[in-house]
């Protein structure tokens, strides 16, 4: 009988109201992205990070080194780097966001099963590092333009090589990291038969699972910016 029916009690009720008033709320203070002196969008503060994760508008950042068969030597992180300094001054870890992230996940499962390991020299890197480097290397074939800002800036980049699992020592490849040379492009085919089978399948592995190559740089890959993804100048420490 309808008469049975409980109506949805008063507390129940008062619930609901204070649901809808908490997320209306949370979207109204969910700041805007500024704008930099280029008219990009760089979100450089933690707490608007957070939001916009939360919100969801804003792919969190993963620790990339959680992975399985993955190891990191962080270039940029000590002095064996092309400016022969630290960039990454203090607390600097491997982050992707999550689509790139997951995508990683695939490839280095697929790596492991072939006895190899990813060894990654970046990730994501704060936009005021891509604008320090670019004092020093003003060429958009290696360097990002801080008017455009770069794949790594957004967490979507990442620049590795293969090594093995047994050995633990790297594979040969054509170059070093950060070699800006013709040595470095994938067009590049004056190489032993070997390394042109290793920079062939980091390629191929990395092209399955969605990111994208650099002519310039056989080390460098994208997973595409479909989403969008803002600029990110949140210190490494801030992360932590
Ligand atoms: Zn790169």
């Amino acid at each position: 009988m309808i008469n049975n029916i409980r109506p949805v009690s008063r507390k129940y009720n008062l619930l609901l109201i204070c649901c809808f008033a908490c997320f209306v709320h949370s979207c109204a203070q969910t700041k805007k992205i500024p704008l930099n002196k280029y008219g990009l969008e760089v979100v450089s503060d933690i707490k608007l990070y957070r939001q916009l994760v939360r919100s969801g508008k804003v792919p969190g950042l993963f620790p990339i080194a959680q992975l399985p068969a993955l190891k990191t030597e962080l270039r940029y992180a000590g002095t064996n780097n092309f400016m022969g300094k630290i960039l990454y001054k203090e607390g600097a870890a491997a982050y992707l966001i999550s689509p790139a992230a997951n995508a990683l996940r695939k490839v280095v499962y697929e790596l492991k099963e072939k006895g190899l390991g990813l060894l990654v020299w970046d990730a994501y890197r704060p936009y005021s590092t891509t604008e320090e480097i670019w004092q020093e290397v003003r060429d958009e074939r290696y360097a990002a333009n801080p008017t455009k800002g770069s794949g790594h800036n957004r967490g979507i980049s990442i620049d590795c090589t293969l090594y093995d699992l047994q050995t633990g020592t790297a594979l040969e490849m054509p170059t070093d990291f950060d070699d800006f040379s013709e040595k470095a492009h994938h067009s590049f085919t004056a190489l032993s038969a070997t390394v042109l089978k290793n920079r062939k399948t980091l390629l191929d592995v990395m092209e399955k699972y969605g990111f994208k190559a650099l002519s310039t740089e056989w080390w460098h890959y994208s997973f595409p910016n479909t989403g969008h993804f803002p600029l990110l100048n949140i210190p490494f420490k801030a992360l932590r």
